[in-house]
């Protein structure tokens, strides 16, 4: 039988340093291979120059490290901002929007492939939900743009495009551990932002996550009829 591979992007630092560890490596093989995969951006194990053939060609058969997201059109506005739709391994699309202003380079990035919650101004849940996007779909929109902004350094992160992030809890709180970590992308986490509809349960989950990460919540009415008819999400 096939075994199927984890991407390693699916991986927090710990996890890969405990499977370093099980495997009779050091710890410090984690921070090697994540500075290769996050701060270096090598797209295989092969350039993983600093790292043993043996420890390479363990890791290749242990992991994928492949292209999670295809561009598939890119549109410039005026005042720069650009919006990448990118096709996944399974043809699912979504977008990714890359807002640079003089002080700050800003990334709305998704977290799922369509949406369930049917807000009636927004074009994301016209054609229903498809499924969510693992980490690795997350984390590749950022490290695509990171190589794409070139000298510029991605500042901000906002989890405001297609879906609904808290809808997919798991996957979205390990793509922003890796992305807060000084050994991962390495942003403040003052500096993501997480958009909710108002998924209360998952709002009070993640205050007790202890991240000190920024939430928005999209109001769109200034009472509960108007935002009820607006944002069905709103009945809860
Ligand atoms: S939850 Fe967000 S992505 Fe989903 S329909 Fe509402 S505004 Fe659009």
């Amino acid at each position: 039988m096939t075994k199927i591979k984890r991407d390693i992007l699916d991986l927090s630092y710990e996890e890969l340093a405990a499977y370093l560890k099980s495997a009779g490596e050091t710890r410090f093989r984690a921070s090697q291979v994540f500075e290769w995969i996050y701060q270096k951006q090598v797209r295989s194990f092969d350039e993983m120059s600093n790292l043993s053939s043996g420890l390479r060609a363990q890791l290749s058969r242990q992991f994928t490290m492949v292209n999670n997201v295809e561009t598939r059109q890119c549109l410039v506005s005026t005042d720069g901002t650009t919006k990448f739709l990118f096709t996944l391994a399974d043809g699912e699309e979504i977008e990714t929007v890359l807002i640079p202003t003089a002080a700050r380079v800003t990334l709305c990035v998704s977290t799922q492939a369509g949406c369930k919650f049917g807000c009636r101004f927004c074009a994301s849940g016209i054609g229903g939900w498809k499924r969510n996007l693992s980490c690795a779909e997350i984390l590749s929109q950022i490290l695509y743009m990171k190589k794409a902004v070139g000298d510029r350094r991605l500042s901000h992160i906002v989890f405001m495009g297609v879906g609904e992030p808290l809808d997919n809890y798991d996957n979205l709180m390990m793509a922003i551990r890796n992305i807060n970590s000084p050994k991962g992308v390495n942003i403040a986490a003052r500096r993501i932002t997480i958009s909710t509809c108002g998924l209360v349960g998952k709002i009070e989950k993640l205050a007790r996550e202890g991240l000190q990460i920024e939430l928005a919540v999209s109001l769109h009415g200034a009472n509960d009829a108007s935002r009820n008819v607006l944002m069905p999400a709103n009945k809860k």
